[in-house]
């Protein structure tokens, strides 16, 4: 019998370590990439996760040159992932394929009928885990059913090892060359995932998309920045999260190589930043078990509430002109860097949702197209508990007072004077309310209010109120 040949699908884990369907194949082994956007179910990557994941392939291709092969990148946006892989299988006269899990409902779907299609054609088909903790289906509660609520989630978890992981290459497999270095790059910018406006080469300065930029991160976590995580995480200001978001979105790092690495520091798995990993847990084991939640709340009788139509306010909202400073700033943050601090993501989020009255939608899309780390689980998770309708919701008559917010978590105001500069002459005790400054106080920092900077789009009290009397309302018609 022929010596295997395997056909190694890369996808969201665009790494050669710790990668499960890596660790699982030997012999002789094709690497590939297939662009089908079509299959995503109307979540094709945005115009952000399209400019890291261009960056992401070369890197791809570099490392596994550096080892002897190269990625094949293949347009199948005419066609289907399964007809590319048919045709892998027959040109490379491959008899297995593989690939790493992935648990949105479009590539459940999709997998599932590559994986019956092929195995009647004889292949050997396997998928793995590699992209979570613990899989969807390894956690149940009492009654055998998914959880909904984060904390008895995470003590099943917690109850369980997570997965070891090995960070070296195997070595028992051959890749094998399948094209040049240019014609990869050529393939790649033929997919045409840059956009035309400068925009994209601007934002992608902040980052190193690569595998290298993920593991200076993770270093950064271990070297300190999980130790003050509890304390400062909240704080836009600082510098203090992992920002691994991206990475971890892209697979360029795994949570489980995150995890190894902080746990073996004697950080306990009830530490802070370790949670974090089983909230993103938590989300992907929400959007596999309750696959319509990428566009209905979990709650479903929020899908009847009253949402409005402002198409102004929803424009100066992406814009980063609402008129909250702590606001414009995370909406600034966004556009610049195609990343925003968490705690800004939740007030810019309670402000559209519940100030605007707007639909929780309208901002994940904007999170989706303009995010380089957006990912359907997190940002469902994040956008429907920001507006009270999913999983372990902030209740509905929680509404963020986005100067209070801003008070408390950039206390000196250096958030705002970097992404809202036109405020940055004032004083620090109006950086988050400049209407309070008086006339000559306004004067001096070269502040017009309506002018130079916006007036709060729905002034707070009012904002406040108009929010809880909807949701008030809507409560009671659908009690
Ligand atoms: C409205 C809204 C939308 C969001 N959209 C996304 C999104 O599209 N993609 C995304 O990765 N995260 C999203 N989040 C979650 C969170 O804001 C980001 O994961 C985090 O800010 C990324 O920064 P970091 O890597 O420095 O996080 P760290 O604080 O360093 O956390 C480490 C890792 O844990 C995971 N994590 C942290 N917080 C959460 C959370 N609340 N839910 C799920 N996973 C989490 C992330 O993978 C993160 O990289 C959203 C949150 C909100 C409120």
């Amino acid at each position: 019998m022929d010596a295997e040949k395997t056909i190694l699908w890369f996808r969201q884990d665009l790494r050669l370590e710790d990668n499960a369907a890596i660790a699982h194949t030997k012999g002789s082994c094709i690497a590939i990439y297939i662009w089908a956007p079509q299959e995503e179910d109307g979540w094709a990557y945005g115009e952000a996760s399209r400019c890291w994941l261009h960056a992401a392939l070369l890197d791809l291709d570099e490392q596994l040159r550096a080892r002897g092969g190269s990625l094949l990148v293949i347009d199948a946006s005419s066609s289907s992932s399964l007809v590319a892989l048919e045709r892998c299988v027959s040109e490379f006269q491959a008899t297995r394929v593989v690939w790493n899990r992935r648990y949105e409902p479009s590539a459940v779907r999709r997998d599932t009928q590559i994986k019956q299609s092929l195995s009647k054609q004889g292949l050997v088909v396997e998928s793995y885990s590699s992209r979570l903790l613990h899989e969807p289906t390894d956690i149940a509660n009492q009654s055998g059913k998914p959880f909904q609520v984060f904390t008895p989630f995470w003590k099943a978890c917690v109850q369980k090892e997570v997965e070891g992981i090995t960070t070296e290459v195997p070595d028992q497999m051959e890749w094998e060359i399948t094209n040049s270095t240019s014609e990869v790059k050529s393939r790649i910018e033929s997919l045409k995932l840059l956009p035309t406006l400068p925009w994209g080469a601007e934002m992608m300065e902040h980052w190193e998309p690569t595998r290298q930029g993920a593991l200076k991160r993770l270093k950064k976590m271990i070297e300190g920045g999980a130790k003050q995580y509890g304390d400062l995480r909240d704080r836009p200001d600082m510098d203090q999260t992992s920002q691994l978001s991206p990475y971890l979105h892209f697979g360029q790092i795994g949570p489980r190589e995150v995890y190894h690495h902080l746990a073996s520091l004697g950080d306990s798995v009830h530490s802070g930043y370790l949670r974090q990993l089983y909230w993103r847990d938590f989300a992907h084991h929400l959007l596999f078990h309750f696959p319509e939640t990428a566009t209905q709340p979990l709650k479903p009788k929020y899908a009847l509430f009253p949402w409005q139509e402002d198409e102004g306010m929803k424009q100066k909202w992406r814009e980063g002109k609402t008129g909250y400073p702590i606001v414009d700033a995370g909406l600034r943050q966004l556009w610049q860097t195609g990343w925003m601090h968490n705690r800004v993501r939740m007030i810019v989020g309670s402000v559209l949702v519940k100030h605007g009255l707007q639909d929780w939608m309208v901002g994940a899309r904007w999170f989706w197209d303009t995010l380089v780390d957006a990912d359907l689980a997190n940002n469902t998770l994040g956008w429907q508990w920001v507006a009270g309708c999913g999983a372990d919701a902030s209740p509905y008559f929680r509404v963020f007072n986005p100067i209070i917010q801003g008070k408390k978590f950039d206390p000196n105001g250096d958030y705002v004077r970097h992404y809202v500069p036109e405020l940055a002459e004032l004083p620090t005790e109006y950086i988050h309310c400049p209407w309070d400054a008086s006339e000559i106080e306004l004067l001096a920092a070269g502040v017009k209010l309506g002018e130079t900077y916006p007036e709060p789009m729905v002034e707070h009290s009012k904002g406040r109120e108009r929010a809880l009397e909807a949701y008030q309302k809507f409560k009671e018609n659908n009690a």
